[in-house]
């Protein structure tokens, strides 16, 4: 397919290394190109010189774009220079999980959404994987934005196998021939929106073209909740996917819905009670809805409610999504770093009842509208401690509603928390912005503020 071909990769970060990789194993001629310099990438360079692949650093040149088809990273924005200069040229774009999906033979369950992607995609990795004895020779791949690149895999994934797939906006921008078993959508909110010239409609037809392949054997799972979604699902023409829809209420059709207290799926008339929503060791109404779309994937592929049963009680969730820290003089401190746009921190919000929150708030702002945030945060947030570059933007949209300081460090923000925390409280970070200003990435904000509440005196 690809063998003699001249293909470039776009970026030579985790997934552009083995995407080359991959590509040259199939025996395509590779070229990689790659913005930083080559000091920056040095033992990958060496990696891939010794794979016999071209390489260009410091800059993506018009060597670039002589080429049969593109592979681009996630990394790489559409509106970059270098894609747009191929799509001039009418040269063929493809994004990573495309490429790595012309190789794999195992059914893909592929997630994509807003929010949740990576707890629900862990989540539903583990289902499998303890589902797996049933199935002997069955392997449990889960890649995508988590992990290790699905390139890394792709070839050696056989039939029986199952592969969970996070899948990005980005990375969908860029599909053709992708084609999941079963496509999960869990929620389209706006997020993103500098990287699709600050259009909603561009950021949800990019989602939607995780279906663009189905057939009917596929299944189509998606939260019934989300009127974007619901409509743009409604809208898709007939034969993509065999639709099974999740929500709280039952609607009569509901795949997965809670029924006197128990979460229940229904396939084909076919009910299978699973357990009480508060028995899912993953919080919130958000987590709840992330159990479901992970339930019915798993369901859909063969997997017992038994071992989907046990698995949600023991799933404990992801790093710096709604981490529990510690609990220092009766307040809680909770690591919610991932919560990047404000609907995250939406339900964040939600999921603690009965306690008062001291929110984190701020980083580099995506453009956030805080007005959704505003009945919540009078109801549950006592103070707000404004954080990171957006801290002006912060304090102008809340201090109407409740008290908001301005703290200029991460350990700033904590002791000033702490002084106004009461017994009883929650100390939330979830600040609704990328964390680029202060940190190198979300993890670095969450680990610093791991460290900072480990040094608190208890
Ligand atoms: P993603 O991979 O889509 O960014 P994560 O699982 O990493 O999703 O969670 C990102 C943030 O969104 C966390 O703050 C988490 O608590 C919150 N979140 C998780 N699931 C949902 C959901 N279904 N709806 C809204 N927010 C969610």
């Amino acid at each position: 397919m690809v063998a003699g071909k001249r293909v470039t990769v776009l970026g030579a970060a985790r997934s552009g290394l083995a995407a080359a990789s991959l590509l040259r194993s199939a025996g395509a001629r590779v070229f990689v190109s790659e913005q930083r310099p080559e000091e920056a990438i040095k033992d990958t360079a060496s990696e891939l010189r010794s794979l016999g692949v071209g390489l260009e650093t410091g800059g993506h040149t018009d060597a670039a774009i002589d080429a049969d088809l593109i592979v681009v990273s996630p990394g790489v924005p559409s509106s970059a220079l270098v894609v747009r200069g191929a799509v001039a040229r009418g040269i063929p774009v493809y994004s990573e999980i495309e490429a790595a999906s012309w190789f794999c033979r195992a059914p893909i369950v592929a997630v994509t959404g807003s929010n949740g992607k990576t707890t629900t995609t862990v989540l539903a990795g583990e289902i499998f994987k303890n589902g797996a004895g049933a199935v002997p020779a069955r392997r449990v791949f889960v890649r995508g934005n988590v992990g290790d690149a699905f390139a890394g895999i792709a070839g050696e994934a056989r039939p029986g196998d199952i592969v969970v797939l996070e899948v990005s906006s980005f990375q969908l921008d860029h599909v053709e021939r992708f084609h999941p078993r079963v496509a999960l959508l869990l929620n389209i909110t706006p997020d993103h929106l500098d990287r699709y010239d600050r259009s909603f409609e561009k950021y949800i037809a990019s989602k939607m073209r995780i279906a663009v392949n189905l057939t009917p054997d596929d299944a189509l799972i998606y939260w019934s909740g989300d009127e974007v979604l619901r409509r743009e699902v409604e809208r898709l023409p007939a034969g993509h996917g065999t639709k099974y829809r999740f929500n709280i209420e039952d609607d009569g059709a509901a795949a997965a819905f809670v029924r006197e207290g128990v979460l229940v799926l229904r396939l084909h008339g076919k009910e299978e009670p699973l357990i009480p929503p508060a028995e899912i060791a993953i919080k919130g109404t958000h987590n709840l809805l992330n159990s479901m779309g992970a339930a019915l994937a798993a369901w859909i592929m063969g997997v017992t409610g038994d071992v989907i049963a046990r698995t949600l009680r023991m799933f404990r969730g992801v790093e710096h999504r709604l981490e529990f820290v510690a609990e220092i003089g009766g307040v809680a401190y909770v690591n919610d770093s991932k919560a990047t746009n404000v609907d995250s921190v939406w339900y964040a919000l939600q999921s603690f009842t009965g306690r008062r929150i001291v929110l984190l708030l701020g980083g580099r702002d995506k453009g956030n509208d805080y007005t959704r945030l505003l009945a919540l945060v009078k109801e549950n947030v006592r103070t707000i401690v404004a954080i990171g570059e957006s801290a002006d933007k912060v304090v102008g949209a809340f201090q109407d509603v409740v008290p908001v300081v301005r703290a200029l460090t991460m350990e700033e923000a904590v002791k000033a928390a702490q002084s106004r925390a009461g017994e009883g409280d929650v100390v939330l970070l979830s600040p609704a912005c990328a964390s680029f200003d202060w940190f190198d990435d979300y993890e670095h904000r969450g680990r610093a503020f791991k460290k900072i509440v480990g040094a608190l005196p208890k």
